[in-house]
């Protein structure tokens, strides 16, 4: 019988060069370590996928790695090591210094109650990381569902996606699932849809009407006047296509784009209509959006509002920020029942297929 395979995340295993390689992206994604190095691991990663084991062990062997596309002398070194069968340096470096640890205090009650995840991006749009490589890195980490929601036409500045090419990614959605049958997973049919000045959504509502899940968020003209923006969320909010109302507040509290204050709208306007029209108030985990503030989750929850806790995630190690989510919900009350990304995924398609 073969041996299992080694588990990656065992610090005493040896690892395949592979693994090594998303390992250490990933434990730099969650960290928030730099994007370049971080992209350095990720593009290596995709060499050896594309390279037979007995080239890469000749290659180490000569030590010619560094002649392969996106290999560096860091990473050669770690494909070495792996090789070799150690556990490369750079990897125990990364773990022994916390960064497979908690990224938070609190919350792990509520966290291991979430099932799935209804917000994320690829490189289709402003993502780092391929489909396929967000749906791995969700499975390992135990998610029984994530919807993917690239962004939507308008917004040019991450490539949002046209109607043509949004076709087109359901048709790749489709496949993946297909190959995924029966492991407990499901790559749902998302997008991040732009909530336009009108209040209307910057997709065609049949092609919405596709969709598993439309999280539904604003991103331009974050300091309109208050009465502008409460009736441009309502008019999403009322939009029978929309399932989520995304980072309702805009806020940027930290990180390199800098600080940005909350938008002004009736909150409690908006989130009457969020309870009315049974779209859920998301919980945005990403560390610098921190979104909605505390005071208005805790009046979005006397509000009677459903809520997603969502990671928003742009790279797959980015899937793990649910903790920070959790944390914040767990502290502030939220029953887990009124997260809908607790319910199981049955469930949660049929509370985001009914269009009232
Ligand atoms: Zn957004
Ligand atoms: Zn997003």
């Amino acid at each position: 019988m073969p041996a299992e395979p080694a588990d990656p995340s065992q610090t005493d295993q040896p690892i395949e060069p592979i693994d090594a390689l998303r390992r250490i992206a990933f434990l730099m994604e969650r960290t928030r370590g730099q994007t370049r190095r971080i992209e350095a691991f990720r593009k290596a990663a995709a060499t050896v996928v594309r390279t037979g084991r007995d080239e890469l062990a000749r290659r180490a062997e000569a030590g010619t790695l560094t002649e392969l596309p996106a290999i560096g002398k860091s990473t050669a070194t770690v494909i070495t090591q792996a090789l070799a069968g150690r556990r490369p340096d750079y990897l125990l470096d990364l773990e022994r210094s916390g960064a497979a640890g908690p990224l938070v205090d609190g919350g792990e009650r509520l966290a291991a109650r979430l099932r799935g995840d209804l917000h994320s991006h690829s490189n289709w749009s402003d993502g780092g990381s391929p489909i396929e490589e967000m749906v791995a890195t969700a499975m390992e980490l135990g998610r029984e569902y994530l919807a993917l929601t690239d962004h939507s036409r308008g917004l040019r500045v991450a490539n949002g996606l046209s109607e043509e090419r949004l076709v087109r990614q359901l048709g790749v959605v489709d496949a993946i699932n297909g190959h995924l049958q029966g492991q407990g997973f499901t790559l749902l049919r998302g997008i991040e849809v732009d909530i336009l000045d009108d209040g209307s959504l910057d997709q065609e509502p049949e092609l919405l009407e596709r969709l598993d899940v439309v999280v539904a968020s604003v991103h331009s003209k974050l300091r309109s006047p208050a009465d502008v923006m409460t009736a441009r969320m309502l008019g999403a909010v009322r939009n029978p296509r929309t399932n989520v109302l995304g980072h309702c507040t805009g806020r940027l509290v930290e990180g390199g784009r800098g600080t940005r204050p909350p938008s002004s709208f009736d909150a409690r306007a908006v989130f009457e209509a969020c309870a009315e029209h049974d779209v859920a108030v998301e919980i945005n985990s990403r560390p610098e959006r921190c979104d909605p503030p505390d005071e208005l989750i805790t009046l979005a929850l006397e509000t009677g509002c459903l809520f997603s806790i969502d990671t928003d995630s742009h790279a797959p190690g980015q899937l793990d920020f649910l903790a920070y989510g959790a944390a914040r919900a767990q502290r502030l009350g939220v029953p887990a029942e009124r997260i809908v990304t607790t319910w199981e995924r049955d469930r949660l398609l049929e509370w985001a297929a009914q269009r009232p």
